[in-house]
């Protein structure tokens, strides 16, 4: 007898042709999420299981997080031959609840002697006889005691959600534009939660953004990489074009103009990385640079699509997620972003295309562009 973690996915993405895929990453990724805590990590009769964990807790708390997962439950493994010390077992399991509870057995083994009804009422019968806090109810229980009858037998009481979504790496590529903001962080991490591999471009403009500026967003990047099972981040040298942006252009577009450059690059380095799309944080009406209007002129200069998850969100409900996942804390950091260096006074709403076209014609764009590029500094985390 020993206790395991029963791992849940989401069933909805297991049918057709896509489940042995589906069912061989997820089993992946758990394994690599409890690796550190020493788990042994394995697939059984359509459910994951983990065992011989250290730290049960922090192992939970790691499986939680990954995409895919639907839910976990500490689970007692025992032989399923012997049915008096599975009784046992289900008081010692219930010993400390005070109320109604109710028996639900799952009987996979066809073979074994006695069917779910029959198991459902010996194991609540032999409940009652021996806690006498307990009572039955099989409408609304207040706990579910669940009895599976595998290879071996499984006994539980409580699942614990879990993240959902599906495994990273099952959904192709897309490449996050990643601020040391709020928004961005958890645009990228809704996007990878589909099981999107994410890839991270973040545009920095030393000296006018700060050494400790660029480390907050990697710090940022090390706080997804745990859900979205790793993160390159691509850290672009932005002074030059901002300069010259601001030198250059009507001062009312340099935010628009400044939006464009860093889709234009974006685009590059997600081609080179076999990304198939871009993501970033932005929400509707949030700041001028995020009006109906300005969002398709920043569109408008790639063909990649790009994925705006929070678009219809408010900054709470933002928040609420970037709390959740651990990143608002650092984005609420106070340090300047290359966005807040050079902030128009009256930034154009509703900008026209002939004077952002004007403006980015007195720029050497593609020269820009390239050694940007070719400046480019790769982390890995
Ligand atoms: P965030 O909280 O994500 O910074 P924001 O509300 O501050 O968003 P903006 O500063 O207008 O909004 O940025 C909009 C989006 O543009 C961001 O969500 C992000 O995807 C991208 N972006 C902004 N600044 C940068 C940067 N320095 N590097 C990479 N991407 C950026
Ligand atoms: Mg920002």
């Amino acid at each position: 007898m020993r206790e395991v973690l029963q791992v849940r996915f989401g069933e909805i993405f297991l049918k057709g042709l896509n489940r042995p895929h589906f069912l061989r990453m997820l089993v992946e990724r758990v394994r690599s999420a409890v690796k550190e805590v020493g788990g042994h990590t394995w697939l059984s009769d359509g459910r994951v299981y983990v065992s011989d964990v250290g730290d049960m807790d922090e192992a939970i708390r790691r499986v939680t997080k990954v995409f895919g997962v639907h839910s976990v439950c500490r689970a007692i493994e025992m032989p399923k031959d012997d049915f008096e010390a599975i009784c046992v077992q289900a008081a010692e399991l219930m010993k400390d609840h005070n109320g109604t509870f109710k028996v639900s057995a799952r009987r996979s083994d066809k073979r074994y002697p006695m069917d779910s009804p029959k198991i459902n009422g010996e194991i609540g019968y032999y409940l009652i006889e021996h806690l006498p806090n307990l009572k039955v109810d099989v409408r609304k229980p207040e706990v579910v005691l669940s009895v599976e009858i595998r290879d071996q037998a499984y006994l539980y009481t409580k699942p614990i959600l879990a993240v959902g979504g599906m495994p990273v790496g099952t959904n192709g590529r897309a490449t996050l534009l990643l601020s040391g903001g709020i928004d961005s962080p958890v645009a990228g991490w809704m996007i990878a939660k589909r099981g999107v591999k994410v890839d991270a471009v973040h545009f920095h403009s030393f000296p006018y953004t700060s050494e400790r500026a660029k480390e907050k967003v990697l710090d940022l990047a090390r706080i997804l990489s745990e859900s979205l099972c790793g993160i390159r981040v691509h850290v672009v040298p932005f002074t030059d074009i901002q300069m010259q942006i601001h030198e250059k252009c009507h001062e009312d577009y340099t935010t628009i103009i400044m939006r464009r450059y860093m889709m234009r690059i974006a685009d590059q380095i997600a081609k080179r990385e076999h990304s198939q799309a871009l993501i970033t944080g932005e929400s509707i009406g949030q700041v001028a640079s995020q009006t109906m209007h300005a969002l398709s002129c920043t569109d408008s200069v790639t063909e990649l699509p790009v994925f705006r998850p929070v678009i219809g969100f408010d900054k709470q409900e933002i928040i609420d997620i970037a709390l959740k996942i651990d990143t608002y804390e650092t984005s609420s950091l106070p340090f300047e972003d290359c966005c807040t260096v050079f902030t128009p006074r009256h930034p154009a709403t509703k900008p026209k295309m002939d004077i952002i076209l004007d403006g980015e014609s007195k720029l050497d764009s593609e020269a820009l562009i390239a050694a940007a590029i070719e400046n480019t500094e790769v982390v890995d985390l």
